[in-house]
């Protein structure tokens, strides 16, 4: 895949880059150890004066950034600013929040004497360069999750963004060099995919994290893997998006239409399979059916636009063929199942609603990652959960209901990494983010994502003897 900024909205290229030669890369690696040696030792206090001042500066350039972003992979502009927005929330959150968050724990009085020590503590350090493989969808915020508690933790960060965002990659680097972290602590390597596994073999390498797709998250994986080193993965996801009899149905579908086209309906967490209770159903489909025909479709850039293109041709044909094969196989179209008329350039494609859906058709296992809903009814709460369960996936859920025994039953038995009650499933640093079965494993944010890249080091004190 060339390095390079296509702008989805017209297919133009923009700008191209060269890849990094080896040379380079050996370059940055150094730099990446050298600086990890000497900001390993900083203090939390000078590490969030950084962080602070890479928030500023984010948010100054918060309307470049928006517009860098909407070039190069198609969000809406409105949609690019909230993110540029969010990232400098997150930066700040982990500024004030890193020190409590590793503070040294203190085991039970009680296991410290079993253990025979006259005191014990855990104690979080850091634990070196940390690779970050991440996906166009988000390029600020995905990365900004990762950037932010990798460096309050003392860890140091290196950056394979993905191919289409290029200018968001150097800009990232760019800001925290801007901030002042010293030279080396965030480094972008401009590289494809094949120069990976070479980065994760090296040994001045700690470990990986990787938000992408199912495969890349397998490579990185299988590769850390062989090299015993730690790795979160963030993969897809096919959220469900549950509403029971007593949900408030007008909120629901409203909800709905936001949740599945969100980002021009590429998000990992965006809600992909409609499970609605027979007694709601129809009630559920017109309104949600109606909002989503009711959606603007066209430039980014536009205040007025809803959905903007998807990122890359390469996407678009990948949706196509899922809805064509659902369609093949029965599958009804309420709204959609094409691309928009009169919109010759760019990747651009209608907001559908699918109902009908069976097994055989593969939009009922694979991520739908662009603006197409699948609709099922279902007889039953445990029917509902049984649906939602039926995936490869287990990102996050959303449910609508009241009941306080439904609500209690869905976070028992949905096998999610999170439950959205009432609402749609959104990230906030405070609240760890992560999923199960294949949409990866590890946390981010909150407390558990800046632990996944510590070492919790035990410190056992026996008697000093007299
Ligand atoms: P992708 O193709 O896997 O790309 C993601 C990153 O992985 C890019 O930097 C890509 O580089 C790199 N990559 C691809 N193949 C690789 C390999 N074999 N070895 C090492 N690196 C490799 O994913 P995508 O299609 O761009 O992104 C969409 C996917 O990400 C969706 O499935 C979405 O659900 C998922 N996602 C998950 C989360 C989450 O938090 N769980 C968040 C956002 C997105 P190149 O660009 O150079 O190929």
């Amino acid at each position: 895949m060339p390095i390079a900024t296509v702008n989805p909205a017209t297919g133009e290229t923009i700008k191209t880059f060269d890849a990094l030669t080896s040379e380079e890369v050996e370059r940055r690696l150094a730099a990446a150890d050298a600086a990890y040696r000497t900001y390993r030792l900083t203090s939390f206090a000078d590490r969030a004066r950084l962080l602070e001042r890479a928030a500023d500066l984010l948010e100054q350039d918060a309307d470049t950034a928006a517009r860098m972003m909407t070039l190069e992979m198609g969000k809406t502009l409105k949609a690019a600013r909230a993110e540029a927005a969010k990232c400098v929330k997150a930066l700040r959150w982990y500024a004030a929040h890193a020190e409590a968050l590793l503070a040294d724990e203190e085991p039970a009085q009680a296991d410290v004497e079993d253990s025979g020590a006259s005191r014990a503590r855990v104690h979080y350090r850091p634990i070196g360069p940390v690779l970050a493989v991440m996906p166009w969808n988000f390029p600020l915020w995905q990365v900004v999750r990762f950037a932010a508690p990798a460096l309050m933790a003392g860890n140091v960060g290196l950056l394979k963004h993905a191919s289409n965002v290029p200018q968001t990659a150097l800009y990232l680097e760019d800001l925290f060099r801007r901030a002042g972290f010293p030279e080396g602590c965030f480094q972008t390597l401009l590289i494809g995919s094949g120069a990976v596994e070479g980065i994760l073999r090296d040994a001045r390498v700690a470990a990986a994290t990787l938000t992408g797709s199912e495969p890349a998250g397998r490579s990185v994986a299988s590769i850390s893997g062989d090299e015993v080193k730690k790795t979160v993965l963030e993969l897809g996801g096919s959220d469900p998006y549950v509403v029971l009899p007593s949900a408030d149905i007008d909120r629901a579908a409203t909800t709905a239409v936001t949740a599945r086209v969100q980002n021009n309906g590429q998000s990992c967490i965006a809600a992909k399979r409609f499970i609605v209770h027979t007694d709601v159903y129809d009630a559920f489909r017109d309104r949600f059916v109606a909002a989503m025909r009711e959606l603007t479709v066209g430039d980014p850039t536009d205040d007025d636009t809803d959905v903007g293109p998807l990122s890359s041709e390469q996407g678009r044909k990948d949706l196509e063929e899922l809805v064509d094969d659902a369609v093949g196989k029965g599958a009804a179209v309420l709204c959609g199942g094409r691309r928009p008329e009169q919109m010759d350039h760019g990747w651009y494609y209608a907001p559908t609603v699918l109902a009908d859906i069976t097994d055989e058709m593969r939009i009922h296992r694979d991520e739908a990652f662009g603006p197409v809903a699948t609709l099922y009814r279902v007889e039953s709460v445990d029917e509902a959960v049984e649906l939602a369960n039926d995936t490869p996936f287990g990102l996050s859920s959303n449910v609508w209901t009241r009941d306080d025994e439904e609500m209690a039953q869905c976070v028992r038995d949905i096998q999610a990494g999170a439950v959205y009650f009432n609402g749609m499933t959104a990230s906030h640093p405070g609240l760890p983010f992560g999923g199960v079965k294949r949409s990866g494993y590890g946390r981010e944010l909150a407390g558990h994502g800046i632990r996944e890249f510590c070492n919790a080091t035990t410190v056992w004190y026996g008697s000093p003897g007299t």
